[in-house]
């Protein structure tokens, strides 16, 4: 009987056989209970008085379905990093291999290569690491939302980085603009588009057809860019 691994360790449903775990949240704004495969493997969204029995229903009416989704996404999913020389994280889109080497205190790019303290664990490697690369992001993404804002002839924005897991970017009725750490392992013109969307928002705090006008002015190719991020999003998310 094969085991389907956990998107984390969560409540388990044998769906013919298959022990299928999943995410199970509840939430008091929700009124349905809705099933959702993202980059973390299944999620059930319930409201937060829903009996087990109305999510266990649901899940066996759509058991086709959640079966193959899961596989899917076990089959797209790479496997886990792990901390150590010679693991491969991303940046702009291009491979740089992890290193550890002597006298090296805070991790120092060179080439394609991350060097870190040969003396760290693997968790401060980690931690080492996604600080760094939330390091590289902000200047990056600050410096296309300027120069985006000035070819719409607005004033430069205040740019964060946001965590969020399923969201690249997003642009505040403040005029501030958030975007995700993660996007800094994405190819450049991915992090460019995502800049241009929300520079964009500052114009038109909507998605309309003058939105997009807004954002085409500034990211010509914008519609491959949107649609390959899409594609591949599940792969930057991971970190
Ligand atoms: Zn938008």
């Amino acid at each position: 009987m094969p085991l389907l691994a956990a998107p984390e360790s969560g409540p388990v449903i044998d769906l013919g056989g298959q022990h299928i775990s999943y995410t199970l949240q509840r939430t008091r704004r929700r009124h349905t209970i809705s099933l959702l495969i993202d980059e973390r493997g299944l999620r059930v969204a319930a409201p937060l008085k829903a009996p087990q029995r109305a999510i266990d229903d649901l899940l066996r009416l759509h058991a086709v379905w959640v079966i193959r989704k899961v596989r899917d996404w076990q089959q797209k999913r790479p496997p886990p990093l792990s901390w150590v020389s010679g693991a491969q994280i991303m940046l702009y889109g291009a491979p740089v291999t992890l290193e550890a080497y002597a006298g090296i205190k805070l991790p120092q790019l060179q080439q394609d290569r991350l060097l870190f303290d040969p003396q760290l664990a693997p968790t401060a490697i980690e931690s080492g690491v996604r600080h760094w690369l939330k390091q590289q992001a902000l200047p990056c993404f600050t410096g296309h939302c300027r120069d985006y804002s000035a070819q719409l002839d607005l004033p430069a924005p205040a740019v964060r980085l946001s965590n969020a897991r399923t969201r690249w970017g997003s642009c505040h009725a403040n005029g501030r603009i958030s975007m995700n750490w993660r996007l800094v392992q994405a190819p450049m013109a991915w992090i460019s588009y995502v800049a241009a969307h929300e520079v964009a928002h500052l114009r038109q705090m909507n998605h309309s057809p003058a939105f997009w006008h807004a954002v085409a002015a500034l990211v010509p190719d914008y519609a491959e860019r949107r649609a390959a991020l899409r594609r591949e999003a599940h792969r930057y998310l991971l970190l």
